[in-house]
């Protein structure tokens, strides 16, 4: 299997060095394996001959094919709009084929009188049944067997090229029947368990079905595969890593949380925040270091448990420490954690980019001397020469641009690395979490505290603008503050910068009384902060803003988001950026802009976010809609993989159950050293050697 990526594809017949080209720039086939890998992405039925007086119409005919002659031709329209008709008979009816370019050609290359096949989706036009552009053949004995055949991506240039789905069909029969034998990448005993289909049998069916089951079959057979070898490569490495690598036990709660719970708390904790205090503090004695996922939808009290995992840290005489991504929201949870921590004298200091030299020097020192207990900033607290007595706990939030490397990073903060918790508000729907998050366990707070009153959400087309600045005047008048938030589609393109500017110079005309502060991502650091200073303060209020709200930050008294151009958000975002508004006790809005020109899909869409505050609930329906490879955070885990076959939207039942294969062959073999799993040791070397850094764990 392996040595078919070795040979280019420039070797195989019909490619040669010019199409080569196009593949490899394309579609980034470069090798035999690529294209025998390169999958169609639906199917056309060519078993069966239709009779054009049988065909039922409807408003949606599948492909199909009928076989026939060429009556007459006609041609309609001047210029640009003209086109080319052609009466087509089998004998049942007559069907048309029309053409709107090439027009010339077309005659020359079908004339009446010979026999076709016909193949193409059909429409009712005219009340007639009505071929654009079809693929037509010359019919002879062969047409007739043709069943399955797929149908591949192709770019537009290579259309333009004449380079089209049915080349590409070419090319892999060529390939397949060029190829003896594929060699089988799994065990024979898993095959034999999940009754697979062997890899050569299925590679073939993929391309060229024999059967709709036969096909069936043969697309299980390869996601399990695509599934069962990533879930093999997460669950090895956190094998390797919880083998290697020993963790704190942090056997008690401590005095200092038994104080605060007791005696402290501001408010009684949420059912879910219990249990999930619950489960981290059973992570953190465990004897392996500790690597957790808590997601918890805006607004859930993730701080809180942060804090109180800390106290237990604390409580087993180690040191925590918080990191939070920018300089607002580290001053922030510094505000709320040092309100607490001061009760029952647990010691906090912020540390970021602009702490000053003396304080900065004594935090070093209170850090190395061990009289600091918590320490909370931006990235500056993993820094080198930040030096820790005896770090425990490092908990990260809102932070899922950090990945496998990072994590490794901070283990060398203490002989024995610190328990590490992400905390993030991006749902993550369970199947994607198994897979780019697979190597954390993972926790969730599945309720909010009682007593919120859920965001107002409205859908608004452009036409109403007007109407929708009065709204915001009138709760500006109430002394509510508002956002006004502006997609960036390219960030690194001026042509969205202006889009923002002159919304934002639009909005400080619509409102002259009213101050307004400009946020984005362009700007640099200082002058951001100084920006978001003047919200939060509530000197300014209005912000306009991009995306780069969208993280944390805490401003109770803003009551309205405005999301300009909501239509080209996923909705994921939006639902993280409604989360900035409803934070304190008014009535909150979140206003969804659209022009009205938009897609029924997108009208549900954005429908949806009016309908529903369920973070889970609009994760799965992004992750369906976009598929995950959009969805924030999966390109930034650090595991990186590419699925060719697999969904990770639709297919969880497959990955559930090629996680439970992979743990139970790690379980028999966990360095994958008996002789019949060493083919499958080095197709996994061969998958995923380039993409995993195992230096961080050997
Ligand atoms: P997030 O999970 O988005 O980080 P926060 O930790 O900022 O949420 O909490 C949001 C708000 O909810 C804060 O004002 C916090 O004080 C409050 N809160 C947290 N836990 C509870 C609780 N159990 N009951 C009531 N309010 C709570
Ligand atoms: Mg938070």
């Amino acid at each position: 299997m392996n040595n078919l990526t070795r040979i280019d594809i420039k070797y195989l017949h019909g490619v040669g060095p010019k199409r080569a080209e196009i593949l490899e720039k394309e579609l980034g086939i470069r090798s035999y394996y690529d294209l025998l890998y390169y999958f169609p992405f639906r199917y056309v039925d060519r078993s069966t001959i239709y009779n054009i007086g049988d065909i039922v119409a409807s408003s949606d005919m599948p492909y199909l094919q009928i076989r026939g002659r060429i009556i007459s031709y006609s041609t309609h329209g001047e210029g640009m709009r003209k086109r080319l008709t052609a009466a087509f008979s089998d004998g049942t009816g007559i069907a048309e084929l029309v053409w709107f370019n090439n027009i010339r050609r077309v005659v020359e290359m079908y004339p009446p009188g010979v026999e076709f096949v016909v193949f193409g989706k059909p429409t009712i036009f005219n009340n007639r049944l009505s071929f654009a552009h079809p693929e037509m053949e010359k019919a002879g004995p062969a047409t007739q067997a043709k069943g399955f055949e797929g149908v591949y991506n192709v770019t537009e240039k290579m259309r333009n090229r004449y380079f089209v789905s049915r080349n590409i069909c070419q090319l892999v029969d060529t390939l397949l029947a060029n190829i003896r034998t594929i060699t089988e990448t799994l065990p024979p005993d898993i095959i034999a368990t999940h009754h697979l289909m062997g890899l050569h049998e299925a590679l073939v069916n993929i391309h060229r079905p024999a059967s709709l089951d036969a096909l069936n079959r043969a697309k299980f057979r390869l996601k399990f595969e695509e599934l069962f070898f990533l879930q093999l490569n997460i669950l090895r490495y956190t094998r390797m890593r919880n083998a290697k690598i020993t963790g704190f036990r942090f056997t008690t709660v401590g005095e200092k949380f038994n104080d605060f719970y007791f005696n402290h708390l501001p408010f009684p904790l949420t059912d879910a925040q219990k249990r999930v205090i619950k489960e981290i503090r059973q992570g953190m004695n465990t004897g392996t270091q500790m690597n957790r996922l808590l997601q918890g939808d805006v607004g859930s009290g993730k701080t809180l448990v942060a804090f109180m995992i800390m106290l237990i840290a604390c409580g087993n005489g180690f040191q925590s420490c918080i990191m939070a991504p920018t300089e607002i929201l580290a001053t922030q949870h510094y505000e709320t954690i040092s309100a607490m921590a001061e009760k029952i004298g647990v010691s906090v200091r912020l540390l970021t980019g602009s702490t000053r030299k003396a304080a900065r020097d004594e935090i070093h020192s209170m850090l190395l001397d061990g009289s600091l207990d918590i320490l909370i900033g931006t990235h500056a607290v993993i820094e080198d020469n930040v030096r820790f007595a005896n770090l425990g706990l490092v908990v990260i939030d809102e932070q899922h641009r950090f990945g496998v490397a990072q994590r490794a990073k901070l283990w060398k903060k203490n002989t024995t690395p610190p328990h590490v918790l992400v905390m993030t508000a991006t749902p993550i729907p369970r199947t994607l979490a198994m897979t780019v998050y697979g190597d954390l366990d993972v926790s969730v707070i599945d309720q909010l505290p009682p007593g919120r009153t859920p965001v107002t959400t409205l859908l608004r087309y452009d036409n109403h603008r007007e109407a929708v600045n009065r709204f915001i005047g009138e709760q500006m008048k109430l002394g509510r503050q508002v956002y006004i938030v502006y997609p960036l589609i390219h960030e690194s393109e001026k042509s969205d910068l202006k889009n923002l500017e002159e919304g934002y110079e639009y909005i400080c005309d619509t409102f002259r009384s009213r101050k307004v502060c400009f946020v984005h991502g362009k700007m640099k650091p200082a002058e951001k902060e100084f920006q978001m200073k003047l919200f939060v303060s509530g000197e300014a209020q209005i912000m306009v803003a991009t995306t780069v709200i969208e993280v944390g930050v805490n401003v109770p008294n803003a009551s309205v988001m405005v999301i300009e151009n909501a239509e080209r958000f996923g909705l994921a975002q939006l639902h993280q950026l409604r989360g900035r508004v409803g934070r304190g006790a008014d009535k909150s809005y979140c206003i969804l802009m659209s022009q009205p020109k938009i897609s029924k899909e997108t009208r549900q869409r954005l429908e949806l976010m009016t309908e529903t505050s369920d973070g889970f609930l609009i994760a799965e329906a992004d992750m369906k809609w976009r598929g995950p490879g959009d969805l924030e955070g999966t390109q930034q885990s650090g595991i990186a993989f590419d699925l060719k076959i697999s969904n990770l939207a639709t297919d969880g039942q497959i990955i559930q159950l090629a996680r439970d294969t992979a743990s139970a062959l790690l379980e028999k073999d966990p360095e994958l050293a008996l002789p019949e799993n060493s083919r499958l040791n080095r197709h996994l070397h061969f998958l995923f050697d380039k993409t995993v850094n195992w230096s961080l764990i050997s």
